[in-house]
This record gives C-alpha cells, structure tokens and sequence, in this order.
C-alpha cells in the first residue's frame, strides 16, 4: 500500500516574534477541526507559538499560559474558527494516563468547529486526534541563547495531501 504522507518541517527560529510570524502564517493553512499538539519543555515557546495562531485567526484575547484553568476558548472575530487552547500541564501524571481527565474537558463537543491546540497534549492528545500536528518546540541548554528548533509533523489523511507550508525562513 502507497500513501500520500506529509513531510514534517524544520525550521531554527531565532527569535520569539519569528516563531509568532511562523504560527501566524501556518494559522492561514488551518480549518474547523484541526488540532496541534504541542510539546517541548517550559519556556521552550510553546505558548509564544499558539499567540502567533491567535494573531494570524484573528481571535479575541490575549493567549497567555492559563494558572488556574486548563482550556480557553477565543472566539473569532473575523468569522473564522476560534481557538480552543489547552494547557494540560495541570492534568498531572505529566499528560501520560489522563485520559480521563481530558475527556473531563469535553473537547470533543468543541473539536468540530474550532482549531484546537494542546499544550503538553503529548501521550494524550493523538488518541484524541488522529489528524493533528505534532509540533515539537526545544531549545539548547544556553538560557541566554533565545535560537529554538520547531519541527512541525503532520499526521493522518488530513495532511496527507497538502502538507505544511512555512514561507518564514525559507533560507534555513
Ligand atoms: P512554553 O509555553 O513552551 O512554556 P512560552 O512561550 O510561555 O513557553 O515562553 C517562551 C519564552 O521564551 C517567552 O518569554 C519568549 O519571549 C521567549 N523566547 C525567546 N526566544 C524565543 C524563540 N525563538 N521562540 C519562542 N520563544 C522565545
Ligand atoms: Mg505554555
């Protein structure tokens, strides 16, 4: 069996405004329903990059780490899907065997007509979704090196034909 299967993207990306203006652009390739699943460790910019998705949507309010809750949704201004942030920092057990807890959120209800994305969502969210985005944000062990690797996966039929495009950078 020969399947159409998207390349995953590998950008560096110097900056935090150019990992807002990747996500902006990428936001131009995404429908109701799609979901991003957003891993990488604390600081890594993974929040950086999901402001960058509410820019380039045009949602309402500002995209910041949630303390007390877990899910936000930001309503479109422009007619477009919102945006539904999870942060599953707080679901413990480090996403791994909470399930349950996800379900808790019931997404599903909201999966259909908003672009979902799922910070710390690694181990919780593909069953969820098998179309996605798997995108994988690190940085060195410099503190003051501000250069962090992204590399965006598609997974799943959603993607298979069309692939990711990031116009950004295109010379790295
Ligand atoms: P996370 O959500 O992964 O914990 P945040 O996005 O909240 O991370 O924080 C990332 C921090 O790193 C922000 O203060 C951001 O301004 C900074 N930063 C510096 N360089 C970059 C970069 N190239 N990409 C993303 N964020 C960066
Ligand atoms: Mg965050």
């Amino acid at each position: 069996l020969i399947y159409a299967k998207a390349m995953p993207v590998e950008r560096t990306v110097p900056t935090a405004e150019e990992m807002r203006a990747i996500a902006e652009e990428l936001a131009g390739q995404l429908r109701a329903g799609d979901v991003l699943v957003l891993s990488g460790d604390l600081g890594a910019g993974k929040t950086t990059f999901t402001q960058g998705l509410g820019a380039g949507l045009k949602v309402r309010g500002d995209i910041t780490s949630p303390t007390f809750v877990i899910s936000r949704v930001h309503p479109s201004l422009s007619g477009g899907p919102a945006l539904v942030h999870v942060d599953a920092y707080r679901l413990g057990a480090s996403a791994y065997g909470s399930r349950a807890e996800l379900d808790d959120l019931d997404l599903d209800a909201s999966l259909e007509e908003a672009v979902t994305v799922v910070e710390w969502g690694h181990g919780l969210a593909e069953a969820l979704a098998p179309d996605r985005l798997d995108i994988v944000v690190t940085r060195g062990d410099d503190d003051t090196d501000e250069t962090r690797e992204l590399r965006i996966t598609p997974v799943g039929p959603r993607w298979a034909a069309s692939g990711v495009r990031v116009s950004v950078l295109e010379n790295n």
